[in-house]
């Protein structure tokens, strides 16, 4: 092995970069070099900003770009979107791993992911919500969803609707992200692990139906690394983005983009699935403001810890397809005079049916991708209309007896009946966009990994992050890409170089 040779190339240090750097070298035989495009704060907390760590707001120094729309957002640091996400850990529903054996196979099935779950659950430390972060609020909350019939669930499990609670990649309100979990001290210091902050892949160089080389750039130098096996793990919008400059995506839009088409693959970039949502504002009592701002006296006030599943008429059966979120706080954008909040009750589209779609504008790496996220854009309207029950849910939770004491609704609110405009001008997005680069068959055109994540049609590459799955689980995503990305590692480990 030369200095830039090595059996793995891992690009993207995000959440599932820093699993299969971590899992992947600990076999001592194995040389593995992780290649991140943004800062390495390295294993000690000490040494990363404190924004990054602080758990009750959403950091946004260290993303890929500023001043965007919402549904643009993703990290750019070592360890990814964990270090900017609202640590929520939760499981989606049988429905999911339907959607993904049918995809991928049988070990996308819940038993047979069910070890990897409980592994990046133990290596992240997921702890449950402690009882002195519930908020005036989020007690409330707990009270509206059993007045309304919904009843406690495991929200960390597979299950059924209901109203329960997330797991928390956050202690005592530090932020604990992927890269201080799975790139700790220990396995830092092994001899066959490399960690390259700052350092952008460029594009991959292909000869023969294989990956030769990938072309890094960090501090205004370009060098060639050399490996066994290339696994991509940029991202829903990173993965498909270097894809596409190294040549691999659908041949027009590359030849357009200014890219030499050399795999002709039409489904990168294509099946973007994020969760669009829509808040319900509420006007908080004098009374809740006060609550609320002694408990930020104490430290511990968070905007959100109570979700509720529920299901539309759509929903598959035993599953659901909304969370519900009754959240008070600081304004997650903006601000407010010091001791007045912000109160209200998003509804979240779990299982959109449209797609959207990740473009090159051009081969500059630095040059985000045109992101289309496409939501409500179904023919059928389905998605507005689930969307529109769980608006409709939101406001039976606005109306609660235990809610309207703390906060009401403003005069003329309908949220369910809202003109399609104004729905759709109010749509946020809960951030978790998969499915650029979805598993399935090598025969169908719109796949572009098998379920062990080998690209159809280039040997020695893989692709092992958010962006393989075909569809968005009804889940928050980290602990399933976690999941994921222990499972496609241990698939790796086993068969190396291919
Ligand atoms: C604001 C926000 C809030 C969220 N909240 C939650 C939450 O509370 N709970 C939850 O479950 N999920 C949440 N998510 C989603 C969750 O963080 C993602 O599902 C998860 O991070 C996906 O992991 P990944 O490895 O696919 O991508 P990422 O974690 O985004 O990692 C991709 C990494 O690749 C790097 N990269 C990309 N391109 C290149 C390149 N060319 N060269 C080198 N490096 C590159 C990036 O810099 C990044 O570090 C949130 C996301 C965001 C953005």
């Amino acid at each position: 092995m030369t200095a830039d040779s090595y059996d793995v190339v891992v690009l993207g240090g995000g959440v599932a970069g820093c699993v299969l750097a971590s899992r992947l070298s600990e076999d001592g035989g194995r040389s593995v070099c992780l290649v991140e495009a943004g800062p390495d704060h390295g294993p000690d907390p000490g040494g990363w900003p404190g924004g990054a760590l602080d758990a009750r707001a959403l950091p946004r120094e260290e993303m890929w770009e500023r001043n965007v729309p919402v549904h643009r957002f993703r990290g750019r640091v070592i360890g990814g979107s964990s270090c900017v996400n609202g640590c929520w850990n939760t499981w989606g529903s049988a429905a999911d791993h339907d959607e993904w054996e049918r995809a991928g196979g049988s070990r996308w099935g819940f038993a047979a992911m069910e070890p990897y779950r409980a592994a990046a659950v133990r290596r992240m430390g997921l702890r449950e919500v402690p009882d002195r972060e519930l908020s005036p609020w989020s007690r409330a909350a707990v009270e509206a969803a059993r007045e309304l019939g919904h009843a406690e669930v495991d929200a960390g499990l597979p299950g059924a609707p209901g109203y329960g609670f997330p797991l928390l990649n956050a202690v005592d309100g530090r932020r604990w992200n992927a890269a201080l979990a799975y790139l700790d001290a220990d396995t830092r210091a092994r001899a066959n692990l490399t960690v390259l902050g700052n350092a952008v892949a460029d594009r991959m160089v292909l000869r023969g139906g294989r990956v030769e080389g990938v072309v890094v750039r960090a501090g205004g130098v370009s060098r060639t690394l050399r490996a066994g096996l290339y696994v991509v793990a940029g991202g829903t919008f990173g993965s498909p983005a270097l894809l596409m400059r190294s040549g691999i995506g659908p041949a027009d839009p590359l030849r357009e983009a200014g890219v030499s088409p050399a795999v002709d693959l039409p489904g990168v970039g294509a099946n973007l699935s994020d969760q669009p949502g829509v808040f319900l504002p509420l006007v908080p009592t004098a009374e809740l403001d006060a609550a609320l701002a002694e408990k930020e006296r104490e430290g511990e006030l968070y905007v959100n810890r109570v979700l509720v599943r529920a299901a539309s008429e759509y929903a598959a059966e035993g599953g659901w397809d909304l969370h519900i979120l009754p959240s008070a706080g600081p304004p997650l954008f903006g601000s407010l005079p010091p001791g007045r909040y912000e109160a209200g009750v998003s509804a979240f589209l779990m299982k959109p049916v449209s797609r959207g779609r990740v473009r090159l504008r051009s081969a500059d790496p630095e040059e985000s991708p045109a992101i289309d996220p496409a939501f409500l854009s179904d023919p059928e309207g389905r998605d507005a209309a689930v969307l529109r029950s769980g608006l409709a849910t939101a406001r039976r939770f606005a109306e609660s007896a235990a809610l309207k004491g703390l906060a009401g609704l403003p005069e003329g609110t309908a949220a369910h009946e809202l003109p399609e405009a104004e729905l759709r001008a109010r749509l946020g997005t809960y951030w978790h966009p998969v499915g650029t680069c979805a598993m399935g068959p090598a025969g169908d055109p719109s796949s572009v990994v098998d379920g062990e994540g080998r690209v159809h049609g280039v040997a020695n590459l893989r692709v092992a992050d958010a962006s393989v799955l075909p569809t968005v689980p009804a889940a928050n995503t980290q602990l399933p890409v976690l999941a994921a990305a222990e499972m496609l590692a241990a698939a790796m480990a086993a068969a190396p170089a291919s």
